[in-house]
């Protein structure tokens, strides 16, 4: 690890309180990131000053306080916008998160526009949350799913993804960066390919912004999906891109207030772009806490992060390879700070809970990929996931763990 980064990690620790504590006895040791990431305290601060200083709701008010917060909430828009490099700020939609981003665009987009016998192409490493919603679109209208087989090191074979694409394909809908396997994927292609037969196409973006930088227009995908609590922000809150046309075209989803422009029990017209997608009252606070987030990564710098984290990385595969019986599922040339693994006649729950034992807090589970789980012929992993604030020191735990485990249970 080159001293610079050392620095990165050291100065970034102090701002996280979390970490500073003993669970059973040891130093916490925080190591479920793709979870969700800790909080510094500066985001921690700026809900606590929004509900202290100007708690007011936004857009309907004059006065003072209704004003600032009102501001302030419209700041993180323009903040999301820059970070995605988004043409206009009319183009980021907020969400409780990705599962409703998703849900946004199947509900509306997805059932005013596909009919019974269109395609859909999801991969086979989805979330849950990009699997179930399309389920239940094709569902109701009678649409296909399709997937895309992946190989042994968890790679998506993109010939057979070009295989699957025919004119009747409406939407492509894939994750940026796999929250079980850490494979990144090549989106550009799949979204360049997509248009080819004239599909819509979908970035489940969760695992992507903490470690690649976005560029919306570069990528030219139609929508893009994220949460905060996965980029140093609040949980229940994210944000949905979608390129204003499309977004023009498609329905309101949930009626309420804010998304209107003029109700009359005769007929109702909707507002315009954000605010005909956010209904009602919003998550005010947190979303001014994602704008500190924001400026968190910024600060730092997304490429240093992601270096970094690459370093640890490289330095916990190469470790965790040296244990016997252990295998790591996900071997993907393209990765982001995710290591997901086996170990040989040990359940990853047992794993969890011996590494508890010693204040390491790893997910073990199906990580709402149970697809891909079947795929691998296991029923979950044990996974280490990686963010700026972890060190090298903590990797020599986690192995020190596993020998742990490895003497107590193989
Ligand atoms: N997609 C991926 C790849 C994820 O890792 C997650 C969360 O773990 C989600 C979607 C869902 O995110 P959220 O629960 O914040 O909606």
């Amino acid at each position: 690890m080159s001293s610079s980064n050392h620095i990165i990690s050291a100065k970034v620790r102090e701002q996280f309180p979390i970490l500073h504590q003993e669970i059973n006895g040891k130093p916490l040791v925080y190591f479920d990131n793709a979870a969700t990431t800790q909080k510094p305290q500066v985001v921690i601060d700026a809900i606590s000053g929004y509900y202290s200083g100007y708690n007011a709701n936004i857009h309907r008010g004059i006065h003072h306080l209704a004003e600032k917060a009102t501001s302030a909430f419209e700041q993180t828009r323009k903040g999301i916008q820059r970070f995605l490099n988004a043409a206009k700020q009319e183009e980021i939609i907020f969400t409780y998160g990705t599962t409703d981003g998703i849900n946004l665009i199947a509900q509306t987009y997805g059932r005013a526009f596909l009919n019974e016998g269109d395609e859909i192409i999801i991969s086979t490493m989805e979330h849950h949350s990009n699997i179930v919603p399309w389920q239940m679109l094709c569902e109701e209208k009678g649409c296909i799913l399709k997937v895309i087989p992946i190989n042994d090191e968890g790679e998506l074979l993109m010939e057979e993804y070009k295989k699957l694409l025919t004119n009747k394909t409406k939407i492509v809908s894939v994750v940026y960066a796999s929250n079980a396997l850490g494979t990144v994927n090549p989106v550009k292609d799949i979204i360049d390919a997509a248009h080819e037969v004239g599909a819509v196409t979908i970035i489940d973006a969760a695992q992507a912004t903490s470690h690649i930088k976005i560029d919306v227009q570069q990528l030219d995908t139609d929508f893009l999906c994220f949460s905060a609590h996965k980029l140093y922000g609040p949980t229940g809150m994210g944000a949905l891109y979608g390129k204003e046309d499309l977004l023009n075209k498609m329905p309101p989803w949930r009626g309420g207030g804010e998304m209107i422009k003029e109700v009359s029990f005769e007929k109702t017209t909707y507002n315009e772009l954000p605010y005909k997608f956010e209904a009602g009252t919003p998550n005010i606070a947190d979303v001014i806490a994602l704008q500190t987030a924001l400026d968190f990564v910024n600060e730092l710098g997304l490429e240093n992060i992601a270096s970094y984290e690459q370093e640890l990385l490289e330095y916990a595969t190469e470790a965790l390879e040296a244990i016997e019986g252990l295998t790591i599922i996900g071997k993907a040339k393209e990765k982001v700070s995710v290591i997901s693994f086996i170990m040989d006649g040990i359940h990853p729950q047992d794993i969890g809970v011996i590494l508890d034992q010693q204040g390491i807090a790893i997910r073990t589970g199906h990580h709402c990929t149970q697809p891909l789980m079947q795929r691998f012929g296991i029923v979950g992993t044990s996974r280490a996931s990686f963010a700026v604030y972890n060190t090298k020191e903590e990797v020599d735990k986690l192995v020190a763990g596993l020998q742990k485990v490895k003497r107590l249970l193989a």
